[in-house]
């Protein structure tokens, strides 16, 4: 691992049992509390896209919006949010996704992304991969080209990345949790 890798994945702190009994919950914001971690943490997520043409980058409510916000910034991109039902001001388009237990809904803005727009979708953390997914579905739906999907932790145990590259979208995560 190189420096800049380790120095983020020491800088999130884990809590044991939180919000429930047996998960072990990867907590960020001591990640985005230390200035180095968090540009690198940045950095890192848009090497393989520097130079490249993004049109918007779409972050999941809530921890995608400010990850995401700083990747849009540096690929001077757009940001669209998603979010759970309810929350957007205009008319939305929306898309049922898989919890652990039965299902949600996020929104996203109806006019939020055109047709051949390329997108880079954001969240934290990728585990089972229900919410990716239907945020993949919504994009795909209004005619974006998920052009590549980031998140900074990876449980690879709960397949969510595979299953991400089983939809034809490239994933890119910087540090693993079994
Ligand atoms: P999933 O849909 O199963 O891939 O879950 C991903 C979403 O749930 C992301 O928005 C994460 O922020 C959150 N999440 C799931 N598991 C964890 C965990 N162990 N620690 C922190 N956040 C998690």
């Amino acid at each position: 691992m190189t420096s800049a890798l380790n120095d983020i994945a020491t800088s999130i702190r884990t809590i044991p049992d939180y919000p429930k009994p047996g998960v072990q919950f990867r907590d960020i914001t001591t990640l985005l509390g230390n200035a180095r971690a968090f540009r690198r943490t940045i950095d890192e997520l848009v090497q393989p896209w520097a130079g490249a043409k993004v049109d918007q980058v779409a972050g999941i409510e809530a921890r995608g919006f400010i990850i995401g916000g700083a990747v849009a910034h540096q690929l001077s991109a757009g940001f669209v949010p998603i979010r759970k039902k309810g929350k957007l001001p205009f008319d939305t388009v929306s898309m049922s996704y898989a919890l652990e237990y039965g299902t949600d809904e996020m929104e996203m803005h109806v006019d939020a992304v055109g047709k051949g727009d390329r997108v880079i979708l954001v969240d934290d953390l990728i585990a089972t991969g229900g919410t990716a997914e239907g945020a993949v579905k919504l994009l795909r739906q209004r005619g974006a080209i998920v052009e590549a999907a980031c998140f900074i932790i990876d449980l690879p145990e709960l397949g969510g990345a595979a299953k991400l590259r089983a939809l034809d979208v490239p994933v890119r995560t910087l540090v693993t949790f079994e």
